[in-house]
């Protein structure tokens, strides 16, 4: 079933509005979605885009909390949308049987996630997702130093660049100190 969606991108590319302006233009044509993001994500239990729009999500922190929620309380849901996809703990050996709960229902999925870490690396969560879907929609941003398309997102602290591994899930905002910026391939390989 051609019905699976990976939204990716850098950070500041619009991904959850994306996701959120999918997930509006789903229900409105009259079927039944939810909306789960990470438990970790603790801003709040709402999906809130850079642009102010929002909806409530259910926190959960893996894919079978995910089918859980689906087999207590939703029979007959038609789309499931994920956000912040990347903080979600995946198992690999889980991932065939999740994506074969969503064909036996033939429930529709949206998931938009950061793709790249500030470092330039793969999320392990993106590599291990993208081969189970059918349909792709890449985001940019806006190159902080140059205005091109940026693909990338560097971290700051002080304003020196970050380059340590370490605290990698860290929540925006939570350190004023600590900033992070969507970069071209150029300004990546640069600053
Ligand atoms: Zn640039």
């Amino acid at each position: 079933m051609k019905n699976k969606t990976l939204i990716y991108g850098p950070m500041f590319a619009g991904k959850s509005d994306k996701l959120l302006s999918l997930f509006f233009n789903f229900q409105a044509s009259g079927k039944k979605a939810i909306i789960f993001k990470p438990k970790l994500d603790t801003r709040s239990n709402q999906v809130i885009s850079r642009t102010g729009v929002q909806s409530k999500a259910i926190d959960v922190e893996t894919l079978e909390d995910i089918i859980d929620f689906i087999k207590n309380h939703y029979d007959k849901i038609e789309g499931i949308f994920i956000d912040e996809t990347q903080f979600l703990k995946i198992k690999p050996d889980n991932l065939d049987s999740f994506f074969s709960f969503l064909d036996e229902r033939k429930i529709t999925l949206y998931v938009a996630l950061l793709n790249k870490d500030y470092l330039g690396n793969n999320f392990d969560n993106f590599d291990l997702l993208k081969p189970y879907f059918d349909w792709e929609i890449i985001l940019s941003a806006i190159c902080h130093y140059c205005g091109k398309l940026a693909f990338k997102t560097i971290k700051m602290h002080d304003n020196k660049r970050v380059y340590d591994k370490k605290e990698i899930i860290e929540i925006e905002g939570s350190d004023l100190k600590t900033k992070y910026l969507p970069v071209c391939e150029k300004h990546f390989n640069k600053t």
